[in-house]
């Protein structure tokens, strides 16, 4: 059970509006989801479009826009550092 903020009226937990007053729990995101394996796909590969995608999806889905949002930083990284960690290694060899 849980309290409704504005009227004080007992809900069920997983109510996601107020059967007393019709106050919308803010918390509760009925769009939100995982992002699938395309989303997934597309910020690896893409991470500028997987950051489009995580400001787009932040305020319906944050579930989704949260993973979408790690894997393109990650991705972003790996673009970055693998090329550095290249030039290390050939350098190291060549040396
Ligand atoms: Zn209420």
């Amino acid at each position: 059970m849980k309290k409704c903020p504005s009227c004080g009226k007992d809900l069920d937990d997983m109510a996601a509006i107020c059967v007393g007053c019709g106050h919308a729990f803010s918390d509760i995101k009925p769009n939100d989801r995982k992002a699938n394996a395309g989303e997934i796909i597309i910020a690896i590969l893409f991470p500028i479009i997987g950051a489009i995608l995580y400001y787009v999806y932040k305020k319906d889905k944050p579930t989704a826009a949260k993973t979408l949002n790690l894997v393109s930083v990650i991705a972003f990284l790996a673009y970055i550092l693998l090329p550095i960690l290249g030039g290390i290694i050939l350098g190291v060899i060549s040396a």
